[in-house]
C-alpha cells in the first residue's frame, strides 16, 4: 500500500464541477479582488461560525498579525501564548514589536495550560492567544476569565479548529477577535493562501477591514498605514463551495480519529489524543507520541506510510528566537512532545482498510501481532 501523509484527491475529486464552476463566476465576473465573491464568503463564514464579521485576508500569519494590530499590539507589550505552538502564532507578535510570552501546554490534551497563564501577567501583558492545536478547542472558559480579570484581549488562532467547540461553543467566537487560516491543507482550505478573521465587535471588525486593505475605508482615503493582505475572489469563491462540505468532512475526520483510537487502543509504547470532557476535537491533526518516534516513522515510510511531525522544534529553541536567550529545559513540556509526536494520515476519504493497515503496521513494528 502507500498512504500518503494528505491526498487531497478523495475529498475534492466530488466537487471538481462545482468548483470549476466557482473558478468560472470569478472568471466571468471581471472582477478579481474585494468583489462579491470575498463578501458572499465573509457572510456564510461568519454565518457558519455563529459570529457578526467574518473578514478574508491573505493567510492565517497575516489574520494573526492583523488581529494583534486591531487590539493596538505595539512595541514592549507582551503577548502569552503556548510554547508548543506553529511559528506563525510567534511571528505575528514579533511583527507588531511586541515580545511572545510562552506558557506550557497540558501534558494530556497539548493545548494551553490555563492553570500557568497568571503566573506570567506582568504590567507589561496585554493579550492571550490560545491555539487550538491539533484541531481541539482550548479551556476557553478558564483562559477568558482570566482576561477578563486582568483586563487582558483574546485573540483565538482557530488555523487548526474550523468548527470545534467548547462547552458547545464554536471556537474562534470566544476571543475579541480571532484568526484563522484557510491554507490547502487546513479543514477547510483554499487553493493557494488564504485566511481569515472573525468577531461581534464592529469596531475591531472595520479596523481589521481597513488594516487589510491599505488603511482605506473609501477607495484613495488612507486613514492608517495599512497593508495589502487582502483575500482575492478565486479563492474566496473556492471557500464558499468547500465551505458546505466542512461539516461532512469533520464527520469523517472524527469517524477516522475513533477508528484509529479502537485500532491503537492498548499498545503500551503509545499514547492516544486526550480530548478534554467539555471540549469538541475535529481532528487536523492525529497525533499520538512514542519515544520511539523516530525508528517508527522509518518503519513506517518503509511500508508506504506517510506521517508528519507537528512540531519537531519548539518555538523558544528556533534560531530564529535566539535572542529570547532560552535554552533547551526551560519548556520541557513543549520540547517533550516535540520528540515524540508523530501525526498520522487523517484526510477525508482515508478508508477504514488503510486505517487498519497503518495501525497493523504500528502494532507490528513494537511486536504486537
Ligand atoms: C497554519 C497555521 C497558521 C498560519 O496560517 P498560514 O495560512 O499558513 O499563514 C497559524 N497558526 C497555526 C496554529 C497554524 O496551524
Amino acid at each position: 500500500m502507500n498512504i500518503p501523509f494528505l491526498n487531497f484527491e478523495p475529498f475534492h475529486a466530488p466537487i471538481k464541477k462545482e468548483m470549476v464552476q466557482a473558478f468560472l463566476s470569478v472568471y466571468d465576473s471581471n472582477w478579481y479582488i474585494t468583489g462579491q465573491h470575498l463578501k458572499n464568503f465573509e457572510n456564510e463564514y461568519a454565518h457558519f461560525n455563529q459570529i457578526k464579521f467574518a473578514i478574508g485576508v491573505s493567510n492565517g500569519l497575516d489574520a494573526l498579525y492583523i488581529s494583534l494590530k486591531a487590539i493596538g499590539i505595539s512595541d514592549g507589550d507582551e503577548v502569552i501564548m503556548p510554547s508548543n505552538t506553529f511559528i506563525a502564532t510567534v511571528l505575528a507578535v514579533s511583527y507588531t514589536g511586541a515580545v511572545p510570552i510562552f506558557v506550557e501546554p497540558n501534558e494530556n490534551t497539548y493545548l494551553i495550560n490555563p492553570d500557568l497563564i497568571k503566573k506570567v501577567i506582568t504590567s507589561k501583558t496585554k493579550a492571550i492567544i490560545p491555539v487550538h492545536l491539533y484541531g481541539q478547542a482550548c479551556e476557553m472558559d478558564k483562559i477568558m476569565r482570566i482576561a477578563e480579570e486582568f483586563g487582558l484581549k483574546v485573540i483565538e488562532d482557530n488555523a487548526q479548529a474550523h468548527g470545534a467547540a467548547f462547552k458547545g461553543k464554536l471556537t474562534g467566537t470566544f476571543g475579541h477577535i480571532n484568526a484563522t487560516s484557510f491554507y490547502p491543507g487546513k479543514n477547510l482550505g483554499a487553493l493557494g493562501d488564504a485566511g481569515g478573521i472573525t468577531t461581534d465587535d464592529a469596531k475591531l471588525a472595520e479596523k481589521a477591514m481597513m488594516l487589510r486593505n491599505y488603511g482605506s475605508k473609501e477607495k484613495y482615503k488612507h486613514e492608517i498605514i495599512g497593508h495589502n493582505m487582502r483575500l482575492d475572489e478565486l479563492q474566496a469563491s473556492f471557500l464558499s463551495v468547500k465551505l458546505l462540505h466542512l461539516e461532512d468532512w469533520t464527520n469523517m475526520r472524527q469517524e477516522i480519529a475513533s477508528w484509529y483510537n479502537e485500532e491503537l487502543a492498548y499498545i503500551p509504547e503509545i499514547i492516544l489524543p486526550h480530548v478534554h470532557d467539555d471540549a469538541t476535537h475535529v481532528y487536523h491533526l492525529y497525533v499520538i507520541r512514542t519515544k520511539y518516534r523516530d525508528d517508527l516513522q522509518k518503519y513506517l515510510i518503509g511500508k508506504g506510510i506517510g506521517t508528519l511531525i507537528h512540531y519537531p522544534i519548539p518555538p523558544h529553541l528556533q534560531k530564529a528566537y535566539e535572542h529570547l536567550g532560552f535554552s533547551k529545559g526551560d519548556f520541557p513540556i513543549a520540547e517533550e512532545i516535540a520528540e515524540t509526536c508523530l501525526s498520522l494520515p487523517i484526510w477525508p476519504g482515508i478508508t477504514s482498510n488503510e486505517i487498519t493497515y497503518i495501525a497493523y503496521s504500528i502494532k507490528e513494528y513494537f511486536g504486537h501481532v
